[in-house]
């Protein structure tokens, strides 16, 4: 499925919910952001189907997300379900990582073939303020749930904040040296009227694992879905990877689409224009609003400018 660009999207991020135990601010601008009514959300089967005809136009890998995707309660068998689709060659999941200690070996059952666990901190103090009413020690449950599991992928993904120290930037990066998960840094995007923020740069963690680590080498396998760029550091178990969506923005190599769990099909995170695929599944034109969005897809994302259409959900309500 190729847009105005040449650029082939064979990716989906799709939420299942836009409920969520924390509320980072970042991701939860407004504790108090309305959820979903439940006959506004896809239906199990509506998701079944919208995966189904994207894996026919292109479509190999999907990412569940939310909101928390493991609060879905058919997740297991939503995988398994998505598992089955001809041309559907992956199914990941970005998780808070707080029900992985019970679902975890499941997941692998249902077939799951990565995990990301955002965490942005491993400070406890500041992992409760980030997150409003979340405790580290059950994120880290979460993370020992997936590294001692038998999924083949697990993924740390950290959030760049300017309250971020470099000792706590080690101890994330400690992640990555001694266990088998890749840690990625990613540079927050400013949703809605949010405004930019600055925080340690990709150089500068660069420099810091020279400095502590030793040599730092680009990694030039593709390890994720997406833009993310790895280095390989001399004695770690994983990779260090950066996402660098402001100071070095990749949309020209973009390859996603997302579905909103109310079925908003999205060709752009920072732009509110898209197509109601829940209007299109009732008017049997599932295929063709799927290609009329496509069409719309814009050449690059344009955060931090006054522009038309601009996005003014907050992630939760999308999905990151
Ligand atoms: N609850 C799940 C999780 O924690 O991964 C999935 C939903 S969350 C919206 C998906 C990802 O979006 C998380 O890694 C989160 O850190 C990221 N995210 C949220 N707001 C962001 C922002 N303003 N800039 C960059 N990433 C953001």
């Amino acid at each position: 499925m190729r847009d105005n660009f040449g650029r082939n999207i064979d990716y989906i991020r799709l939420s299942l919910t836009d409920l969520c135990q924390l509320r980072c601010g970042y991701c939860v601008p407004d504790e108090n952001v309305s959820c979903l009514k439940a006959h506004e959300q896809l239906t199990y089967d509506e998701i079944k189907e919208i995966v189904a005809v994207f894996s026919t136009l292109g479509v190999k890998k999907v990412k569940l997300t939310g909101g928390e995707p493991l609060l879905y309660p058919k997740i297991m068998s939503l995988i398994q379900d998505l598992k089955k689709l001809t041309g559907i060659e992956e199914v990941t999941l970005t998780t808070n990582g707080i029900k992985l200690p019970e679902t975890m070996a499941d997941l692998v059952k249902a077939g799951l073939d990565s995990v990301n666990i955002s965490l942005d901190t491993l400070n406890p103090v500041h992992y409760a303020e980030i997150t409003r009413v979340g405790r580290l020690e059950d994120a880290l449950k979460g993370v020992t749930a997936a590294v001692e599991s038998q999924i083949k992928k697990v993924k740390v993904n950290t959030v760049l904040l300017p309250s971020l120290t470099e000792a706590d930037l080690r101890s994330l990066v400690n992640l990555a040296k001694d266990t088998r998960a890749n840690v990625s840094f990613i540079e927050k995007m400013p949703m809605g009227n949010q405004v930019a923020t600055s925080a340690l740069s990709e150089a500068e963690i660069k420099h810091l694992l020279t400095q502590h680590y030793g040599e730092v080498t680009p990694f030039l396998q593709p390890l994720g879905n997406g833009p993310a760029r790895y280095y390989e550091v001399e004695g770690f178990k994983g990779k260090v990877g950066f996402i660098s969506a402001m100071s070095r923005h990749f949309c020209e190599t973009c390859n996603r689409m997302r579905v909103t769990s109310d079925g908003f099909l999205k060709t752009c995170l920072a732009f509110s224009h898209g197509v109601n695929l829940k209007q299109a599944i009732s008017d049997g034109c599932l295929e063709a609003k799927i290609l009329e969005a496509l069409q719309e897809k814009p050449k690059r994302h344009l955060f931090g400018q006054e522009v038309e259409n601009k996005e003014l959900k907050s992630m939760i309500q999308i999905g990151g």
